[in-house]
């Protein structure tokens, strides 16, 4: 599911066995600086855009006939003139969710699934450009939870509150981001008995901001 509240480019490559849907903002005003928060001091830069496609992040997802991993690296190789802190991708491989990500360049990501390949026939994958967090690991893209994997472009405006709340409900949290408080939400639900589909959709109701996912 690819959900859109902001202006977006969307590319659709079609190909045998294969949809590929990637997101990404165009020239909108999501990466502005973030506030210091949760004693997490870091903070991001001022934007430096670099002509319109500077400074954005990537999304792609994949349902395929066979394994995606490359083609998800491929099609975030396409996105990397958007500019971008770290990257990761999620597949969904015997209903078991994996997850790998790295900071840095897409070089990384590749060596890590090098290292540790995952197989899966759908998967999501990520370009980061910080804006709350560092430009880490623990904070590259995909957010999961053991069933639920999130790729988000933009900020959660609301995403204290929403911390604050899952916090108190007992979630712990692994990164710094606005981002994971979306799959811990969407998780919430799917543990208060909601089916996927109303879990996403009453959580998308909690969330304020400009983002796509
Ligand atoms: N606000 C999110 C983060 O800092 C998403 C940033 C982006 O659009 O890449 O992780």
């Amino acid at each position: 599911v690819a959900v859109e509240r902001q202006r977006c480019r969307r590319q659709v490559v079609a190909g045998p066995g294969v949809a590929e849907i990637g997101l990404g903002a165009v020239g909108d005003p999501l990466h502005r600086p973030a506030q210091p928060h949760g004693g997490d001091a870091w903070t991001a830069s001022e934007p430096s855009l670099e002509g319109e496609y500077g400074s954005m992040c990537g999304i792609i997802g994949i349902i395929a006939a066979g394994p995606v991993t490359t083609r998800l690296i491929e099609g975030l190789r396409r996105l990397e003139y958007r500019g971008y802190d770290s990257a990761g991708i999620a597949t969904l491989c015997d209903g078991r969710i994996e997850v790998r990500r790295a900071s840095g360049k897409l070089d990384n990501l590749a060596a890590r699934l090098a290292a540790a390949p995952a197989a899966g026939s759908i998967g999501i994958g990520h370009t980061r450009w910080a804006t709350h967090g560092a430009p880490t690991e623990a904070n590259a893209h995909p957010h999961a939870t053991s069933r639920v994997a999130v790729v988000h472009n933009g900020i959660i405006d609301n995403f204290r509150e929403l911390r604050a709340e899952l916090v108190e409900q007992g979630c712990a949290f692994a990164s710094q981001t606005d981002t994971e408080v979306i799959p811990r939400l969407i998780g919430r639900y799917l543990e208060f008995g909601l089916n996927p589909v109303d879990a996403v959709a009453t959580a998308l109701k909690r969330l304020e901001g400009t983002f796509a996912l």
